[in-house]
């Protein structure tokens, strides 16, 4: 069965459907009807949204835009702004690096705030906001196939929904793009597994957490082949920590409960003030972190498909930019699809997104492998250099700082990005 046929030469019935809520589609609907009243249909293999993954950081050139959106109310007591930034060695602690003030420098500098958050309260105030601006949502609709000539999604249940358009933002096991490429494309193990760990901060009592936890914070220690990072979310009420190690998860299998025991072991000889959170854990996850190659293109030749997001461009974690550059995907898309008026349109509209995105994605991908190594040193030459360079420049982080972070040249590069003024240009 054909579900709600469209007419494509009518401008009021132009209709993209986006398959999958997760942050990037969810931006890409709000974007498009926040500037067109074009149809945005979204479909959701999740019967609703439910608090899936954990924290994440969002960056200016990611809250600069969520701000545009009018976020700021609702997202206001879900954020924490980091007063400080500090890296440390990862055997006892010492500071390495410091940066007080780095979320008001952050603000002044970029234009947008430094928020960590969990990603779960930002979907939820994404979907609300679309909800507002018109567009329709389907829960539990899988998409099981696609026929990109028309082109069209069916569902598990059977139902077919056609539009002008279809976006895929399905994330990282994308439908969508292996159906693109005509093959089975899995994503990539980059040889590194998170366990991501959540904290209320209601339930420590040792004096020294306490204080650790006093103010929001961000706090990066620096180990052989492993790292971890933490900072708070929940308007300072948590605290959420990412321990990145190597992989040693079975092939088939992406995610599972972690062994609390073996994630100890790995970490016995770090800080003991990090040792001591970890003392607090009843319960962890352990996610393969995947990516992707490079891929050729995210549009088909009838302009008829277009990719976004992890579905088109999953990375290491390491710069915390995938689903910030998920947003700014959705809203480069998003706002060259509310100008389209006609369905020839499309083609010039789809060839400008990929020219503006796929660069940048791209040097994020291998600028994250590279942050990997200096993330990862063994202690030897290399990172005695690496420690030299943070030493030297305590107080004036210089361009060739070794974390990204407090990196003046790279925060530029990626936090300095505006995702509306990109499109102005080409508009
Ligand atoms: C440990 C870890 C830490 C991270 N930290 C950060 C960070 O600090 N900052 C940051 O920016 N990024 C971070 N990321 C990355 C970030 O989470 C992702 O890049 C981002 O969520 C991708 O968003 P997306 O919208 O492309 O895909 P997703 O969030 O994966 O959304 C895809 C959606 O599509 C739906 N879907 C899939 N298939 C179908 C189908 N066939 N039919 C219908 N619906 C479907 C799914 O149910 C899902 O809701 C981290 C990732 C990990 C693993």
């Amino acid at each position: 069965m054909i579900g709600q046929l469209h007419s494509p030469s009518a401008m009021a019935a132009f209709r993209t459907l986006i398959v999958g809520a997760g942050l990037g589609g969810l931006m890409a609907a709000c974007s498009i009807r926040l500037e067109s009243n074009h149809a945005v249909i979204v479909l959701e293999t999740a019967a609703r949204l439910q608090e899936v993954g954990a924290g994440i950081q969002l960056t200016p050139n990611a809250t600069k835009l969520l701000l545009r959106l009018g976020l700021a109310e609702s997202l206001a007591s879900k954020v924490a702004e980091p007063v400080s930034f500090t890296f440390h060695r990862y055997s006892n602690g010492g500071v390495l690096g410091h940066r007080a003030n780095y979320g008001a420098e952050m603000k002044e500098k970029f234009g947008g705030p430094f928020w960590d958050t969990h990603r779960a309260d930002l979907q939820m105030a994404l979907y609300e906001k679309a909800q507002e601006l018109g567009v329709e949502f389907q829960f539990g609709a899988r998409v099981t196939a696609y026929d990109f000539s028309k082109p069209t999604a069916t569902l598990a249940t059977g139902e077919t929904l056609e539009g002008d358009l279809i976006v895929a933002a399905d994330g990282l096991w994308s439908l969508a793009r292996e159906t693109f490429l005509d093959h089975p494309d899995p994503p990539l193990p980059t040889g590194d597994l998170a366990y991501r760990i959540v904290l209320k901060h209601a339930g420590i009592t040792d004096p020294d957490l306490k204080r650790f936890i006093e103010k929001p914070s961000i706090h990066i220690w620096s180990g052989p082949h492993t790292h971890v990072i933490y900072y708070n979310i929940r308007g300072g009420t948590m605290s959420n920590m990412v321990l990145l190690a190597p992989d040693n998860l079975p092939p088939e299998v992406a995610r599972a409960p972690g062994d609390i025991d073996e994630m100890r072991a790995i970490f016995k000889d770090w800080d003991p003030i990090l040792k001591r959170f970890l003392d607090m854990v009843s319960s962890v996850d352990k996610w393969r972190l995947m990516h992707h190659d490079e891929m050729t293109s995210w549009t088909n030749d009838q302009s008829t498909m277009v990719l976004l997001g992890d579905a088109c461009h999953p990375m290491l974690p390491y710069l915390a930019q995938g689903a910030n550059s998920a947003i700014e995907d959705g809203v480069v898309l998003g706002r060259l699809l509310a100008a389209v008026r006609t369905r020839e349109e499309l083609p010039g509209a789809l060839r400008k997104y990929e020219k503006l995105r796929k660069p940048r994605s791209s040097f994020m991908h291998n600028y994250a492998e590279n942050q990997r190594h200096v993330n990862h040193l063994p202690d030897g030459e290399e990172q005695q250099k690496r420690d030299e360079i943070l030493e030297k420049e305590f107080d004036e982080p210089g361009e060739d700082y070794p974390y990204y972070w407090l990196n003046p040249q790279m925060q530029e590069v990626i936090f300095g990005y505006d995702a509306y003024a990109e499109v102005d240009k080409v508009l």
